[in-house]
């Protein structure tokens, strides 16, 4: 499932716009992602940090969490925005969430200076275990 060029700048418009609602009182590490689904509707998060550190949540968690409770259940693309130097990557527990609800699917990594890199869940995840095992 391949996306438009105008599917892909939406995700990376919301991606940017998650991250300036981003709460990293902790961190300092603001994080917005912007994930597409089969109904192609586009759902945004940002990263919610925690004093407990351990309950912290990531952007993409967010997104997909709110796209899940809305329906959502087939992922097509993620984009994923940070204002800092380096692209952002998403964390291996993320990976995995995103991994339940796509076997693949295109990874939009966006940085501070609006450039960004693609990539491919499959190849952040090789050898994956899901949902099509049990
Ligand atoms: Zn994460």
């Amino acid at each position: 499932m391949e996306i438009t060029a105008e599917q892909q700048q939406e995700l990376i418009r919301q991606a940017k716009d998650a991250y300036i609602k981003a709460y990293a009182p902790y961190s300092h590490y603001p994080v917005g992602a912007a994930t597409l689904w089969s109904s192609g509707k586009i759902f945004a998060g940002c990263n919610v940090e925690n004093a407990s550190y351990g309950l912290t949540v990531c952007a993409e968690r967010n997104s997909i969490f709110q796209a899940v409770s809305q329906g959502e259940r087939r992922l097509k693309a993620v984009a994923i925005a940070v204002p800092a130097e380096h692209f952002p990557s998403p964390c291996g527990a993320c990976r995995q969430v995103l991994r339940e609800f796509a076997e693949d699917c295109l990874v939009i990594l966006v940085n501070g200076q609006g450039k960004t890199r693609l990539t491919r869940l499959k190849t952040l995840l090789p050898d994956s275990f899901g949902p099509e095992f049990l």
